[in-house]
């Protein structure tokens, strides 16, 4: 298998073939990212995808789930992408889900015609970054959507039969900002029911805007409690049935998952325990998380 430079995927997805068909990330801009900094972005070949593909099914018996790399492949324009899809089935018929990341331009990019055939080519669960439900702090982020834009392309992508994960970050409000960044984070969730919800803490990572912006005191990052704070907030707003809250990204400070409703209870009390019990040093601290 062909791997260019460096690659990042969601945890749950520790077992699933991974299949570069970009290197980079089309976007690359986020203010709290440097994931590909030094990664141009690059489309794979369909002569090294088809190699791949062969070479998977020369080792695996039966595959029914794939990842695609890297930051953003629904960047792909839609033909491409069920060209792709189109390939992946043909090496694995048994195939029942392609997944990737997305960014909510990807998707605006799309035609609803495009997104339902997508959808009809087993590509019909993805992972999308909102990372928040506030527009002030989007455009802060500079992730290249608006909170509107994230509300239509969400409604279309369900309504395309396209489930998804929604990635949302943690402390990203800063200081004293993080119940409100909860309450209108969980608005959104419980307005696009995602099938899960993952959550990250911010990092400052060297070299990043957001990094410098905290160096030079034009960000306040919120501390370990109040960042507990916003998460527990967020437990306890969303509502969505049946959907998994993935909490245990090695970048949170506790490693907490269940499904909501059914697990709510045990999460709260296991988040009130810690916001009442832990170490008043480390929970008042600012961590500043400078590396993954
Ligand atoms: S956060 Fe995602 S979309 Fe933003 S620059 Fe990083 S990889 Fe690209």
């Amino acid at each position: 298998m062909k791997y260019t430079g460096p690659i990042f995927r969601p945890p749950p997805e520790a077992n699933t073939l991974l299949l570069q068909v970009t290197v980079g990330c089309s976007h690359n801009t986020c203010s709290f990212c440097t994931m590909y900094a030094d990664t141009p972005f690059a489309v794979e070949t369909m002569e090294q995808i088809e190699r791949d593909l062969a070479e998977a099914r020369n080792r695996y018996d039966r595959l029914t789930r794939i990842y695609l790399l890297n930051g953003d492949p629904f960047a792909l324009g839609a033909n491409k992408l069920k060209a792709i899809a189109e390939k992946i089935i043909a090496y694995f018929p048994e195939m029942e889900t392609i997944t990737m990341y997305a960014s909510i331009r990807n998707i605006k990019q799309k035609s609803d015609e495009d997104l339902k055939q997508l959808r009809s080519l087993r590509i019909n669960e993805i992972w999308v970054g909102v990372e928040s439900g506030d527009d002030e702090v989007l455009r802060h982020l500079r992730k290249g959507h608006s909170l509107k834009e994230a509300y239509e392309q969400l409604a279309r992508l369900a309504e395309a039969g396209i489930d998804h994960n929604g990635m949302y970050m943690l402390g990203v409000a800063g200081s004293g900002k993080g119940i409100q960044h909860a309450i209108d984070t969980a608005r959104l969730i419980n307005a696009t029911r995602p099938r899960l919800v993952g959550v990250t803490t911010v990092g400052f990572f060297d070299g990043s805007d957001l990094s410098r912006e905290v160096m030079e005191n034009r960000f306040s990052p919120a501390t370990e409690r109040e960042i507990l704070e916003e998460e527990r907030t967020l437990i306890e707003l969303i509502d969505v049935e049946n959907v998994e809250f993935f909490g245990d990204h090695p970048i949170n400070a506790v490693a907490i998952s269940g499904f909501l409703p059914r697990d709510r209870q045990d999460m709260l009390e296991t988040m009130d325990h810690i916001l009442e019990h832990g170490n008043p040093a480390i929970l008042n601290r600012i961590v500043p998380r400078s590396s993954l």
